[in-house]
């Protein structure tokens, strides 16, 4: 096996999961599965294949970088926008690859107007404006040069999309501020039409957005968490569930992370487990060390905290989260052996253990708990 533990993507949860996000934006609306940091943490290699059997055909990712990845499946797809990182030099091969890119300063305008022109085919740019996020996009005043350049180059730029980006929808504590960005959105997209600026498509929605301010699906929307069957915060699936009169999560979790029993051994009660004074036996226990640690991305804050799951019971890790590997109480499981499967992530018997679980207690996001899934974890598809 060589690894010290594999991670399962469940290819009918993400179906579950693009039929209900479907559903939600409607059939009018592109859907762009957002695939950046390492397709959260799932292994963009294995995800972008499986998601295009989901029948998903439009793809955005971060950098460059992630984008030659995605390439790299030689995939069919319809669509793969860059929505970073893209250096000037790299632009002409973005351009002669029919990647599409977000516009966002002058500069790379510019590269992408020139590298055009060149290679004599058009530039495929999303115009990303600020609305309030403060992040990158161009404010309106910029916006005025740009439609020079635009109009000026209708022969070397097809402006696939208008866009912005919004600062946390997720938390209805940013409701004033995200309907502030949604008016100043509208408001610069009527200028746009009025200066007859030739563009496609108007994009703003995120995962949070087309649920809680199902204004912003348009034409289309860059969902990213959601697909991996996590909500962007608590607060967006309550606000679903209650609308919508349901008990049952629609979201189906993609991901499990396994690994096994590396060792078991007895400890006698007032030893000390681990480094440090953290834990003490209590009683005579038996510990067993699973060969995973803050090394493959298993938070120290889980330290004396956390929770695996271990022939059906869920059990505590004890003592302090080593770089390779943790200690778990496995007392009450007189039969334990080496090589017995343990679940970080994911079902054993009747018991789950869910990332929230998980990123709750060690205080990390969904978000940054998944994307820390070191990339050379295997990836198995499973049913
Ligand atoms: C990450 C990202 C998204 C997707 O956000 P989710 O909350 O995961 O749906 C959409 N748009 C942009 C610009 C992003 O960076």
């Amino acid at each position: 096996m060589f690894h010290t533990s594999y991670i399962e993507i469940s290819k009918s949860a993400l179906k579950a999961n693009i039929s209900f996000i479907n559903d939600v934006i409607g059939e009018n609306c592109e859907l762009i599965s957002v695939v950046k940091g390492n397709a959260y943490g799932h292994g963009l290699n294995y995800y972008v294949p499986l998601a295009y059997e989901c029948g998903l055909r439009s793809f955005a990712v971060f950098s460059a970088f992630e984008a030659r990845k995605v390439l790299d499946t030689q995939l069919d797809y319809k669509r793969l926008i860059i929505m970073g990182d893209l250096g000037d030099e790299d632009i002409p091969w973005a351009i002669e690859n029919n990647i599409e890119f977000f516009v966002f300063e002058m500069d790379r305008l510019k590269a992408a107007t020139e590298a055009a022109k060149r290679l004599k085919i058009k530039a495929k740019v999303h115009i990303e404006i600020e609305t309030g996020l403060n992040r990158t996009g161009f404010s309106s005043k910029e916006l005025k040069r740009v439609v020079d350049v635009i109009n000026v180059n209708q022969n070397d730029l097809l402006i696939e999309g208008v866009c912005s980006h919004l600062g946390g929808a997720e938390n209805i504590s940013n409701y004033l501020r995200i309907k502030k960005q949604i008016s100043s959105f509208n408001r610069q997209i009527k200028w746009l039409n009025k200066k007859e600026v030739p563009f496609i498509k108007l994009h703003l929605a995120c995962s949070a957005a087309i649920i809680n301010y199902p204004k912003t699906i348009l034409d289309m929307a860059r969902v990213g968490i959601m697909q991996y069957g996590f909500w962007p915060s608590k607060e967006v699936k309550m606000a679903y569930l209650a609308k919508n009169k349901k008990v049952d999560d629609p979201l189906k979790r993609v991901i499990s992370w396994k690994s096994k029993v590396m060792s078991v051994k007895q400890v006698s009660v007032g030893e000390f487990i681990g480094y440090g004074n953290v834990a003490m036996a209590e009683t005579d226990m038996k510990v067993v060390t699973v060969p995973v640690g803050y090394a493959h991305g298993f938070s120290r804050s889980l330290s004396n905290q956390g929770r695996v799951l271990i022939a059906g019971l869920r059990l505590n890790i004890i003592g302090m989260v080593n770089m390779n590997m943790i200690i778990v109480d496995a007392t009450n499981l007189p039969d334990v052996k080496k090589g017995d499967e343990v679940v970080l992530i994911g079902n054993q018997g009747e018991q789950s253990i869910s990332v929230s679980s998980f990123s709750d207690l060690s205080d990390q996001l969904n978000y940054e708990l998944l994307t820390r899934l070191p990339h050379d974890i295997p990836r198995i598809i499973t049913k």
